[in-house]
């Protein structure tokens, strides 16, 4: 059913482009829209608008499905919540389906609308803030092997600065446990041609090297005006109840919540996450949690948000 044939992250960057120009996939990427459009696939605002609608609907079947929960758990759900409980999770999937394809719909729409300024780019140690910085946002069209979930951009936790070989594509069954046993532990390597983007060079921290952004983000007065201006993203958010627009919970769809560490940052790059709104102290709730671990997440993640990143 997916018409964009790329892997791509919500925020428009391609991934696997090593023999194309950035001219080709421009232009496959366009005449897949076009064909979208003619069969009379939603676009633009209209899109948006039946996101959020999705959204909506996506909240109350999570509550209905949380309440049924509960009730099970103090013995008093019957055959009726539990022929409710199958129907629900159904329509939960045929949601998330949809707004996979109108998540595909968005990517490409960032892709066409930055054109100009896209260009290929080959990830090496030297750049490699450039893919790290989409880590944290849904991916389009890349699922696992085993298990058919879908897979994001990863590197192992104690790593602080990945290079190019630590990164790998990692199961979202793996934040997930059934009987104190991980869902799925598929892990990916990236190859040859994961390692070409496209991608919006016109930002400025995609200028840089890695090591001169990483120096740029050691001054301290930078980092002040960082720290404010992720606050205040996460006050605005959280004062609007809303989550961030290119990152999603593989399990309830919904949009995650961007968060401060409440104490015992070991510095900016230990201080936010995002998770899902269902998250739970104690293991109770959602365990999906992305941690913000690199200064070009920050800087694209302001960019999706305010329309400005760090530099
Ligand atoms: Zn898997
Ligand atoms: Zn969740």
């Amino acid at each position: 059913m997916s018409w964009f044939n790329r892997i791509a992250t919500g925020l428009g960057t391609v991934i696997g482009v090593m023999v194309e120009t950035a001219r080709t996939v421009i232009d496959e990427v366009k005449s897949g829209y076009e064909n979208y459009k003619k069969r009379g696939g939603v676009t633009r605002g209209a899109a948006k608008a039946e996101r959020a609608r999705r959204s909506d609907t996506l909240k109350d079947i999570n509550a209905e499905l949380a309440d049924i929960r509960r009730r099970a758990r103090e013995g008093r759900a019957g055959d009726a919540e539990r022929r409710r409980w199958g129907d629900l999770r159904e329509q939960r999937a045929e949601t998330m389906r949809e707004q996979d394809q109108a998540k595909e719909v968005g990517a490409a729409e960032k892709i066409i609308d930055g054109a100009e300024g896209i260009n290929k780019v080959v990830i090496d140690d030297g750049n490699i803030h450039i893919i790290t910085a989409n880590a944290f946002a849904d991916v389009v069209n890349k699922t696992c092997g085993v298990c058919g979930r879908k897979m994001k951009l990863q590197w192992r936790r104690d790593i602080d600065s990945p290079s190019s070989s630590d990164l790998f594509w990692g199961c979202t069954g793996w934040y997930f446990q059934n009987g104190g046993k991980r869902r799925c532990t598929n892990t990916q390597k990236l190859d040859a041609n994961d390692r070409a983007l496209m991608v919006d060079t016109t930002m400025p921290e995609f200028q840089t090297t890695e090591e001169d952004f990483s120096a740029i983000l050691g001054i301290p007065d930078i980092q002040k005006t960082v720290i404010e201006r992720v606050d205040d993203l996460a006050s605005d958010l959280g004062t609007k109840n809303a989550g961030v627009e290119v990152a999603t919970c593989p399990v309830h769809g919904e949009a995650l919540v961007l968060k401060k560490k409440a104490s015992g940052a070991k510095g900016l790059l230990d201080m936010y996450h995002l998770r899902c709104p269902y998250w739970l102290p104690n293991d109770e709730g959602c365990p999906f949690i992305e941690k913000l671990k690199s200064g070009s997440q920050l800087a694209v993640l302001l960019k999706s948000e305010t329309g400005t990143g760090i530099l």
